[in-house]
């Protein structure tokens, strides 16, 4: 029998406030560890929430990145349970009557483009950050207690790891391109668990679902996602029963095991937080949300194909980052070859970001002086190996690609008169390759042109060259 996958996904985003959600405290990561406190984020008696009127802002601006119903008026609640890092008992967070339901998110995966929906999305409060020493001692650092999360919770719409995966990535790169925050995970500011369930292929009925949890970084969600489905199809091949329970992965052994069973859940016994009105979204913030708004990386990555012509992988490179976006257009503003702009940046630009470790914005060359690079490869006054060349010495500082290539003589040699007293002579230095040309071996005319390019320093035009040799050797 074949099986598929039925996965749902809770997603947990620290909003980029400048203050935590219920009182003034900074919202900072690396501060010196319980320095950012307040009664009200400890959890003091008697110390009443303020709503952070900011982080509604941002959240209304991830319900419209999310083609969201916003509801106008909405509510918080009280969510019991007792764990070291949440002081008051509680987390204040929302229920029933969410600031936002109805999300969706459209991606394309494999060329074939998917919808996953979005159930609902909170409002809530983050809890302290517990760490344990060697010696088996609990610390908190309650500088993360208080701080405003927004929660999405999917519908169980997607079918693989790599699925679970794509919409992840998305989601991502929709939240940092709205600039509510910078989803890093390792800072905790983008958290995921997981549910998983498996039935009988082309059956409508879910099966048993398993919560999965300790996924920290999108690798782990898939490799967690498709050890957890091998491991429900096996039980059920060999007649027997999933449990509902949560599971931890496990990074290291690459197994789930489990957390909890459904009889240890919590009773979280909600109720309405007694000191908070309800939420009311008035016009002035849905507003001031709107002029956050800018052009999706999935709208962006479309008219990346349609006005620029970039093949849709390149395209999905150029949108990742908003900031990436930018500069390439900047750059094909600038240049013809679109897709050769799109390319060098892809390859070239990325490699020295990548063994950097920086960003674009830190990048050093402005799309003006690649496009001065660029410009003598489409009027091949260059070849692309010259060019990377020159980029380097771009990159170390030796001035600008004009500069460079005057300097240096690096103008491709395509004047035949020039080349033809070279074609004679890589003809005569190696009387055996042209021996073995001559004989049906036409492969090693490839060391003919080395030969020149050597002679040249990669100046000569290799297509050229390769005409001529054949042309040559024919005769
Ligand atoms: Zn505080």
């Amino acid at each position: 029998m074949e099986y598929e996958a039925v996965i749902g996904l809770e997603i947990h985003i620290q909003l980029a406030t400048k203050t935590k959600l219920f009182c003034n405290c900074r919202n900072e990561y690396g501060a010196e560890p319980n320095t950012n406190v307040c009664p009200v984020c400890l959890g003091l008696p008697g110390a009443l929430p303020v709503l952070n009127r900011e982080a509604v802002k941002l959240a209304l601006m991830a319900a419209m990145a999310l083609d969201a119903k916003i509801h106008r008026k909405s509510f918080f609640y009280r969510k019991n349970y007792f764990y070291p890092d949440l002081p008051k008992g509680y987390q204040i967070t929302q229920y029933v009557g969410s600031i936002a339901t109805d999300a969706k998110l459209t991606f394309e995966i494999d060329g074939v483009e998917r919808t996953v929906r979005i159930e609902r999305m909170n409002v809530e409060e983050e809890a302290a950050k517990s760490f344990h020493a060697p010696d088996g001692t609990v610390l908190l650092d309650f500088n993360r207690s208080g701080i405003p999360l927004l929660e999405i919770v999917t519908m169980p719409d997607m079918r693989s790891p790599a699925e679970a995966r794509r919409f992840l990535e998305i989601l991502k790169r929709t939240i940092r391109y709205i600039g509510i925050s910078a989803c890093d995970m390792e800072k905790g500011e983008l958290r995921v668990d997981s549910n998983v369930s498996v039935r009988p292929k082309g059956t409508e009925e879910l099966g048993v679902k398993v919560e999965l949890k300790n996924l920290n970084s999108f690798k782990a969600v898939e490799d967690g996602l498709k050890f957890e489905i091998q491991r429900q199809i096996k039980i059920l091949e060999s007649g027997g029963r999933v449990v509902q329970e949560t599971r931890l992965w496990d990074e290291h052994k690459k197994e789930t095991r489990t957390m909890r069973v459904k009889e240890e859940a919590h009773d979280y016994r909600y109720f309405p937080e007694p000191d908070l009105l309800p939420l009311l979204i008035d016009d002035e913030l849905i507003e001031s949300a709107r002029k956050g708004m800018v052009e999706l990386p999935e709208a962006r990555r479309k008219r990346f194909i349609t006005q620029y012509k970039l093949n849709p992988p390149l395209a999905d490179v150029m949108v990742h980052e908003r900031t990436f976006a930018d500069y390439f257009e900047e750059l094909a503003g600038l240049v013809t070859d679109k897709s050769l702009a799109a390319n060098w940046l892809a390859v070239e630009v990325m490699k020295v970001l990548n063994e950097q470790g920086i960003s674009i914005e830190e990048f050093p060359l402005r799309p003006k002086q690649i496009a001065e690079l660029l410009k003598f490869v489409e009027t091949k006054k260059i070849t692309h190996n010259i060019a990377k060349k020159v980029f380097q010495k771009m990159l170390d500082g030796e001035g600008s690609a004009k500069e460079i290539i005057e300097r240096e003589g690096l103008i491709t040699m395509s004047d035949e008169s020039e080349l033809a007293k070279l074609v004679d002579e890589a003809i005569s230095a190696n009387p055996e390759i042209v021996e073995k040309y001559r004989k049906g071996k036409v492969g090693v005319i490839g060391v003919l042109v080395g030969y020149i390019m050597r002679k040249t320093r990669g100046r000569a035009n290799a297509a050229l060259v390769r005409k001529m040799l054949e042309e040559k050797l024919k005769a």
